[in-house]
């Protein structure tokens, strides 16, 4: 009812002689009925110049066009050096378009280094919450500390963000985001867990499992609305890549999971990466082009952190052993296997070998780690066909490379719970290469527990991985020249509003020593 009243009244103004040669006053007054930036603001992709900055026009949500009219709109954006916008050092116009479900980003340039900026949008007499974002510090100048965050896996129905509140609290430079920002499935209004027992009901998606554009958008615009979420991309920067919820659970290339035809599934993928582009802060350089996008990327934080950003699905091969947990069968040493890709894997490899910082951090989607499964007594290893642990080659290639530097940190995601361990060599019985954090969910999975059932089973048979943890949360990263600090922050709860957050575990690795230590 609403809708229909306010975007009569948006096309009335554009009848009327268009946006900018109507007064302000009547512009402002004319062009929202209800107030357009209730979806926040979010910056991504820092460099040491600038960040991207991002915004959605959204005065009606459950409208299918967000409450827009199907034309052009300008929205005013402006960069300032302090938080009371005294000093605006960046401001401009940029074009809301209706192709893009007027979504915008700006790519601001020209900053300096090393220092916070605030951000904030502007559409007539309505303006939206105020964003901060850092810019890098200039690669190869001396910087001694950093902090970011790592999060993702933000099932919507299983609990509130109550850790994304505490996470906009911690002063980070950035956060790197692992995935699954939504999950494809339907309205559960009904919730069980994973046990197969009730579970206490917290909040529905809407809509049916997601296929089209317009689905995509919809979950996208349910989820921005969270004010939790909203104040954690308020408070930093987001380096954002996404994993398989995204789109589909599990897919790979342009395989699902029900073993559609490819051109089919292609459709669904484009579908989903556009949606994907148009709610998050990505630069030009990620936006989709022919159902493909550009997810592998780099970053580097003065002298101290190279970040390589992964992309573990458009070109990976199909999962095998036909996917899921499974006993380990001959497709799991497939020599041809992929993950990266050849190109990919060249790439991270010449990163690497530039030797640009003191440390690197190899942030991605799926665990590394070859976890054996079993907490029974099974015959034979199983493996999440899901992750590295289902790609032999790939992966023992993969820590070849790595050998040597004594400095990598693999930051993970997908699991829905905390492990931290070592990445060894052959099969996790050689030698210790780097260290690999796995950071829990934000949401997925509910509650959770201290330790999940026959968690220790699972560390007797893999020598290589010291901790567990299956509470919600986030991974903070205090990085030093000389030290690499890692907590799992949690809270006790996510079916209940208001959790408070603590630290489960604090991990230290020291330069020079690819080894973990659990403080
Ligand atoms: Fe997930
Ligand atoms: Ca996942």
């Amino acid at each position: 009812m609403s809708h229909s009243f306010s975007r009569r009244a948006l096309i009335g103004a554009f009848a009327a002689g268009g946006l900018l040669s109507a007064p302000a006053i009547l512009r402002a007054q004319q062009l929202f009925t209800a107030y357009p930036f209730r979806l926040g603001v979010a910056a991504g992709d820092p460099a040491t110049d600038g960040f991207v900055i991002w915004t959605r026009l959204c005065p009606d949500p459950q409208d299918s066009h967000g409450g827009m009219p199907m034309a052009p709109v300008d929205v005013d954006w402006e960069v300032a050096s302090d938080a009371a916008f005294h000093a605006v050092v960046a401001k401009g116009t940029t074009i809301a378009r209706p192709e893009l479900h007027h979504s915008v980003h700006v790519e601001v340039a020209g900053l300096q280094p090393a220092r916070p900026y605030w951000y904030r949008f502007r559409i007539g007499r309505e303006r939206s919450m105020r964003g901060k974002a850092m810019t890098l510090p200039a690669a190869g100048t001396a910087a001694d500390r950093l902090r970011f965050a790592v999060a993702g896996c933000q099932n919507y129905e299983d609990g509130w963000y109550t850790a994304y509140r505490h996470l906009a609290n911690e002063d980070t430079a950035f956060v790197f985001h692992y995935g699954d920002y939504i999950y494809e499935g339907r309205s559960s209004p009904v919730p069980f867990g994973y046990d197969g027992l009730p579970r206490p009901f917290v909040r529905a998606h809407e809509g049916q499992l997601l296929y089209s554009l317009e689905d995509y958008r919809r979950r996208y615009t349910q989820i921005k609305l969270d004010p939790d979420l909203q104040a954690a991309h308020a408070a930093a920067a987001w380096f954002l890549t996404p994993d398989d919820h995204e789109v589909e659970n599990n897919w790979v290339g342009l395989i699902d999971q029900g073993g559609d035809p490819q051109e089919i599934f292609a459709l669904r993928r484009a579908a989903a990466f556009q949606a994907y582009y148009e709610h998050m802060p990505l630069r030009k350089s990620s936006f989709p082009t022919v159902g493909a996008m550009q997810i592998n990327r780099r970053a580097i934080y003065g002298n101290l952190v190279d970040l390589h950003f992964l992309d573990t699905r458009q070109f990976r091969s199909d999962q095998p052993c036909d996917d899921g947990f499974k006993t380990i069968c001959a497709g799991v040493s497939d020599p041809k296997a992929q993950v990266l890709g050849e190109a990919q894997e060249a790439w991270l490899d010449r990163n690497l070998k530039q030797k640009a910082a003191r440390w690197n951090a190899i942030a991605q989607q799926v665990m590394v780690m070859p976890l054996d499964r079993r907490t029974g007594d099974e015959p034979a290893a199983i493996r999440n066909m899901d992750s590295w642990a289902a790609y032999d080659a790939p992966r023992e290639r993969l820590l070849s490379r790595l050998k040597g530097y004594d400095n990598v940190v693999v930051l993970t995601g997908d699991e829905h719970q905390n492990f931290a361990g070592e990445l060894r060599q052959k099969q996790g019985t050689g030698d210790a290469v780097a260290v690999e954090f796995v950071s829990t969910s934000i949401s997925s999975g509910g509650d959770g527990a201290d330790k999940r059932a026959n968690t220790d089973r699972i560390i007797a048979r893999n020598p290589f991985l010291k901790y567990t943890g299956d509470r919600r949360g986030y991974l903070l990263c205090d990085v030093t020249p000389e030290t690499w600090t890692s907590q799992c922050r949690v809270v006790p709860m996510v079916t209940e509003k208001g959790a408070p957050i603590s630290t489960a575990a604090t991990f230290t690795v020291e330069h020079g020593r690819p080894a973990l230590n659990i403080a």
